[in-house]
């Protein structure tokens, strides 16, 4: 039985990204996936910020944003009355600190393009056709689909086999009076421009109907519809005739289609021994709000490194803070997002709480601040971006390392970036004195480790916390 580091179960946006986090280190990981080949389903199409800085890093965020677009404009009819034109929230500006400002649309089966091109670049292929059924687990391994590795990832969406194997109890509800019609569709002529978000409902109640959604990239339009309870739309066709309350919209081909449950649930436990849950696996989300694709990437981005690093040789604890971190942003996000499908009072707009950025690990072990005095900034949050010469601080993040600024002369440490007191957009953005300087740890991750006063502290953390002779980039 051939051997390998890392077997990630399930090629969804959340495997395909931590084997590729996985191969850019260098390690041996092995990708399968039940299903025959890739999807074609355009599901999950939004792509927040945070998820987009984390694209950059991975090296896709290019493929993705050639065909990603920002959201259309919504058109609400009556019939083929136009009686509202709207946006879901006001377009925002980059920023020094936050360089993608704002949430893009691209179907989940292009995204899921961009990142098997970067895997199949790193030298990986998903394995198709190669369902796990059972996995064991001893001392030394994990067992799966006739795999051994020494580590596994069930990243096998909400229905997770691994899951159901490691019997760990999914905690939560399934709303079954809470159903959506969803399909990819394609008409016969153009009766609908492209550039708007096509929906019929009730614009006093905000009860939608009906919604066509021109998907970039592709010449199809997503449909949305909830359904009564009990009610199966055999005919989409007719459903969508009734609905709309125009017989003009006559699609030529419905190239997927599905009935979706809404399903608020999240992992008893992320993990058990050598196995981890992540992604759908490990939550399910309502699709309001995009959260669920982009929590997945960042369950991923959370692992990626943590597994690496413990694979050579790093202390195993340092595995345990993937659901110190990760647990707790899922069950905030599952709130969050019930909240917007409920269309509550209560609900956040779209924007700064759906974006991610905030998303942060202040309560974490890895989580370090040994200042006298403490800024705004705290240990555990995303680490901003900032100018810095011809470049950005992103630049310097970019790839697989931990990166150490020094806002005073510089310890003799790999990727150590020195700050004068010219570099001021840094100091501001993360709320350092110039007077009083400082250094901080940003995490192969993009979050901040560590904020000290003096170098000791900051070999100290490298040595202990993130174990600095393990997380170094493969040569
Ligand atoms: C209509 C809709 C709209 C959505 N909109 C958004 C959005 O705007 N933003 C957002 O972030 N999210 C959105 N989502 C959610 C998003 O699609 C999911 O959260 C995302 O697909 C989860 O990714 P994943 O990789 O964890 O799991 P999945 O994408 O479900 O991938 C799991 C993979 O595992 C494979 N697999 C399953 N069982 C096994 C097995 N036993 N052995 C081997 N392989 C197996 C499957 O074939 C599949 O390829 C939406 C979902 C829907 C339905």
């Amino acid at each position: 039985m051939r051997m390998t580091d890392v077997l990630v179960i399930g090629a969804g946006p959340t495997g395909l990204t931590l084997a590729i986090d996985l191969a850019r280190r260098g390690v041996p990981v092995r990708i399968v996936d039940a299903a025959p080949g890739p999807s074609g389903a355009s599901r999950g199409k939004g792509i927040q910020p945070r998820t987009q800085e984390v694209f950059d890093d991975l090296g896709v965020i290019d493929e993705i944003l050639a065909t990603a677009r920002p959201y259309p404009p919504m058109r609400a009819y009556r019939g083929d009355t136009v009686v509202w034109e709207g946006t879901l929230g006001e377009p925002r500006a980059a920023a020094p600190d936050v360089p993608y400002p704002g949430i893009v649309m691209l179907p989940q089966q292009l995204t899921e393009l961009a990142l098997r091109n970067r895997l199949a670049a790193l030298g990986v292929a998903v394995e198709y056709g190669t369902p796990v059924a059972d996995l064991t687990q001893d001392d030394d391994g994990v067992t799966a689909a006739g795999i051994r590795a020494t580590y596994a990832v069930g990243a096998d969406g909400g229905r997770s086999t691994v899951r159901k194997a490691l019997d760990i109890p999914f905690l939560g509800d399934t709303f079954d009076t809470e159903r959506m019609a969803l399909a990819d569709v394609r008409f016969s002529d153009g009766r609908l421009d492209r550039d708007h978000w096509h929906i019929w409902g009730d614009l006093a109640t905000q009860e939608l109907r009906l919604g066509l959604c021109p998907l970039p990239g592709t010449d199809t339009f997503q449909l949305t519809a909830p359904l009564a309870p009990d009610e199966e739309p055999a005919d989409l066709q007719r459903f969508v005739t009734e609905r709309s309350g125009r017989d003009d919209l006559v699609f030529t081909e419905v190239t997927w289609r599905s009935l979706y449950r809404v399903n608020i649930r999240l992992a008893a436990s992320y993990r058990r021994g050598r196995v981890f849950l992540a992604g759908d696996a490990a939550h399910a989300h309502s699709p309001a709000g995009g959260q669920g694709l982009n929590t997945g990437v960042q369950d991923a981005y959370n692992l990626g490194w943590k597994l690496a690093a413990v694979l050579a040789g790093a202390h195993p604890d340092l595995l345990d803070t993937y659901q110190a971190e990760r647990q707790p942003v899922a069950a905030d996000v599952l709130g969050l997002s019930t909240l917007l499908l409920r269309g509550s009072q209560d609900a956040p707009r779209r924007g700064r709480d759906t974006d991610q950025l905030d998303v942060h690990y202040r309560d974490s072990a890895l989580s370090v601040d040994t200042r006298r005095v403490p800024g705004p900034l705290r240990a555990g949050d995303r680490a901003p971006d900032a100018p810095l010469g011809d470049g950005t601080l992103f630049d310097r993040f970019r790839g697989p390392h931990a990166t150490v600024l020094a806002f005073r002369p510089a310890p003799a440490l790999d990727h150590a970036v020195e700050l004068n007191t010219g570099a001021q957009a840094a100091y501001g953005s993360y709320g350092i004195d110039p007077e009083a300087g400082g250094y901080v740890v940003v995490r192969p991750d993009g979050y901040v480790g560590l904020l000290a006063d003096d170098a000791d502290a900051v070999r100290d953390y490298l040595s202990t916390a993130l174990d600095r002779s393990h997380y170094s980039p493969v040569p």
